[in-house]
């Protein structure tokens, strides 16, 4: 019988030594110290023996049965640290490595890779970019812009209206309508940045606009504008054109001019509206294979803005704040930064900038 435990001992200390998954190690605990096992059998029949192997049977089958499930236990902790090093070895994640596959870095969405371009352009100018209200006031939107009550060009400029009794309190709207509604223009703050600050002054506005327009290849209910103005002493319309020429050729090209034709707008006067040489044709007109150029319809020039020297009528507006038409003169421009993407991109629809579609903010990066 000792004999036996002997021989059982070693062949279950040989299993352990040889296992090589803690799964192993589980089918040998069964076969060999189970229920059923022959050494649990041995122990089991102690009582049966004579009196005189009862001890020493006893007792080296108690010590094989302790010492196999320690080893057991050691082996069991071996193979785990082994498997979990495994794993961890399998299934390590470099949070510092990109995806794979490496996920496409997200890209601006052409309006707003545009109104940075304008913004870096004027910065460079030395002008302070600002930025307004989107809800405003009939009277900065409006009235102080030299468009009184009743005036026609407001006809041209419907927009969304807001309940004034949303205005948060404390707000007292100017005299004149006390219409809330959603900017037409970023102009409003001309008057906004006049009241804040004495001349001279040079700002770009740039924001999101509204009108009731409708949604189609070339108007959208919201769109984006940056507004400019500058006033000081000196301020003449020879420093517009040269103002705008460095725009032109900072977006559109080197090689590009302007020109002004005679335009109206309340707020300036005079108005003018400004052409860029074409650059598809190079203000030929024509494209190198003599057809005539669709872009500019053949003009060599193409309308980009609008623009003029601030009518004395704002100033009024303003005069409290050092703003005296007999003293200053400035000049204001506004261009929509739609039109600036779709001119100088070739996009051929406005809904383009509006509808997220990856594969058009993918070709502009
Ligand atoms: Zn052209």
């Amino acid at each position: 019988m000792l004999d036996r435990i002997g021989e059982l001992r070693s062949e279950v200390e040989a299993a352990i030594a040889a296992s090589q998954a803690t799964g192993d190690l589980e089918e040998i605990r069964v076969r060999y110290l189970g229920r059923k096992a022959e050494l649990t059998t041995i122990l089991r029949g102690i009582a049966d023996l004579d009196p005189a192997e009862r001890g020493p049977v006893g007792k080296a089958g108690n010590e094989a049965r302790g010492a196999l499930e320690a080893q057991l236990a050691r082996r069991r902790e071996e193979l785990e640290a082994g498997e979990l090093g495994e794993r961890l070895a399998g299934d390590r994640i470099d949070v510092t490595l990109p995806g794979s596959p490496v996920a496409p870095a997200g890209s601006l969405n052409l309006l707003m890779r545009t109104r940075r371009e304008i913004e870096d352009v004027f910065t460079g100018l030395g002008y302070r970019v600002m930025e307004g209200p989107e809800v405003e006031l009939d009277y900065y939107n409006f009235t102080a812009l030299n468009h009184p009550p009743g005036h026609p060009a407001r006809m041209a400029q419907d927009t969304f209206y807001v309940d004034p009794g949303s205005l948060a309190p404390g707000i007292e709207p100017p005299p004149g309508p006390e219409d809330v509604l959603l900017r037409t223009h970023t102009s409003p703050m001309q008057v906004r940045a006049m009241e804040a600050q004495p001349p001279p002054i040079f700002i770009v506005v740039p924001g999101r606009t509204y009108r009731s327009d409708p949604f189609d290849a070339t108007h959208s209910p919201v769109f984006h504008q940056v507004e400019g103005l500058a006033v000081g002493e000196d301020i003449t319309l020879a420093d517009l054109k040269g103002t705008l020429d460095a725009f032109a050729q900072a977006i559109f090209g080197p090689e590009r001019e302007t020109r002004f034709r005679p335009g109206f707008f309340p707020f300036t006067e005079p108005s003018v509206e400004v052409d860029v040489s074409c650059f598809a044709c190079g203000g030929s007109g024509r494209l190198q294979s003599g057809e005539r150029d669709p872009l500019c319809k053949g003009a060599g020039w193409i309308e980009i803005l609008g623009a003029g020297m601030v009518d004395p009528n704002v100033y009024g507006f303003v005069a409290s704040h050092g703003y005296d038409p007999e003293r200053v003169q400035g000049f204001a421009f506004g261009m929509g930064i739609e039109r600036i993407a779709l001119l100088k991109h070739g996009v051929p629809d406005l809904r383009k900038f509006f509808e997220n579609d990856v594969r058009v903010l993918e070709q502009f990066r």
